[in-house]
C-alpha cells in the first residue's frame, strides 16, 4: 500500500503563530491564561493546552485576572476594548490575513459601500468581520442565497479566509448579473488555496483519501468536501482511531491531507496506523 501526503497540508502560518504566542504567554506569566473560545479548531491540541494551564472561556465576563488570548479568527473590536478596560492582559493572535479582511470591511464602510461577506454565518471569523461592518453587512454562504437578494448601490465583497475559490466564483457569477458597481476583495488566504489545490490534485490520483482535522474546523471540512467531489472514498477523521480497517480492503494508494489546524503528530499517527494495518493484512 502506498501513502501520499498532499503537497500542502497541516498547520498554517496563522495557527503556528497563535500557538507560539500562547506558549510565550504561559512561559512569561504566573497568572491564569485564557483563550476566548478554543484557540484553534482542533480538540486534541486544545486538550493538550489545557494540560499546560491554558483554558478556553466563552466570554470576557468569566475572567477576573490574567491574560486573554484572542484566537486566529479575530473578534469584534469591542471585545478587545473590553479586555483592556477590565485590566486584563491581551494577547492578540488574530491571524494577520484575517486582520487584513477586517481592515477591508472597515475601509468599505468608510467609503460608503453596502457590504457582502461571503462565508459561514455563524463562524467566529465571519461574526468578527460583521462587527467591523457595524453588523450592517449581508452574509452570503452560497450562490443560491442571492436569488431573492436585491442589490442597491455600490457593493463591496469580502471573503472568509477559508472559503473555496469555487464558491467565491459561483457567487460572483450571480452578483455580476445583478450589479455593475462591484468591488471585490478576494481575502481567501494563500494557505487555504494551496491546501485546497493540493487536496484536489491528490484526491484524483488515489484510491482513498483521508482528510485529517477537527470536525469543527471550517477549513478541514472544506478540504473534505473538495476531496469528496473528486473521490467518493473520502473520509474526514480527527484521529487515527477512527480509521476503519474495512475502508482499506482492495486499496493500493491512499492520499492524506490535513487542515490548517492539524498538528504533524496527529498526521504521523494516522500514517503509522495505516502502515500497521497494511502490515497486518
Ligand atoms: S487558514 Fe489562513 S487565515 Fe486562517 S489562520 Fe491559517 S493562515 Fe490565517
Amino acid at each position: 500500500m502506498r501513502i501520499s501526503l498532499a503537497k500542502h497540508a497541516g498547520y498554517c502560518y496563522g495557527v503556528q503563530r497563535a500557538l507560539k504566542l500562547a506558549r510565550e504567554a504561559t512561559n512569561s506569566s504566573t497568572k491564569p491564561i485564557h483563550t476566548l473560545g478554543p484557540i484553534i479548531h482542533n480538540p486534541q491540541v486544545v486538550e493538550s493546552l489545557q494540560g499546560q494551564g491554558v483554558n478556553a472561556v466563552s466570554s470576557v465576563d468569566e475572567v477576573d485576572s490574567g491574560t486573554i488570548i484572542i484566537r486566529t479568527h479575530g473578534v469584534d473590536p469591542k471585545i478587545i476594548k473590553k479586555v483592556k478596560d477590565c485590566g486584563l492582559e491581551l494577547v492578540d493572535a488574530t491571524c494577520p490575513f484575517v486582520a487584513k479582511a477586517q481592515q477591508r470591511v472597515a475601509d468599505l464602510v468608510k467609503e460608503g459601500y453596502n457590504i457582502i461577506i461571503i462565508g459561514e454565518r455563524n463562524h467566529p471569523e465571519v461574526v468578527g468581520l460583521l462587527a467591523y461592518a457595524n453588523n450592517q453587512a449581508t452574509v452570503v454562504e452560497s450562490a443560491k442565497e442571492l436569488d431573492n437578494l436585491e442589490i442597491i448601490g455600490r457593493t463591496g465583497v469580502v471573503v472568509q479566509t477559508t472559503q473555496s475559490l469555487a464558491n467565491l466564483e459561483s457567487i460572483l457569477d450571480v452578483l455580476l448579473t445583478k450589479t455593475k458597481d462591484l468591488k471585490v476583495f478576494n481575502t481567501i488566504c494563500n494557505a487555504t488555496s494551496q491546501r485546497q489545490e493540493a487536496a484536489a490534485e491528490l484526491s484524483q490520483q488515489v484510491d482513498l483519501m483521508l482528510v485529517v482535522g477537527g470536525k469543527n474546523s471550517a477549513n478541514t471540512t472544506r478540504l473534505a468536501q473538495i476531496c469528496q467531489k473528486n473521490n467518493q472514498e473520502t473520509y474526514h477523521i480527527e484521529t487515527d482511531d477512527e480509521i476503519d480497517e474495512l475502508w482499506l480492503a482492495g486499496i493500493e494508494h491512499i492520499g492524506i491531507t490535513a487542515g490548517a489546524s492539524t498538528p504533524d503528530w496527529i498526521v504521523q499517527k494516522v500514517i503509522d496506523r495505516l502502515e500497521m494495518l497494511a502490515g497486518e493484512s
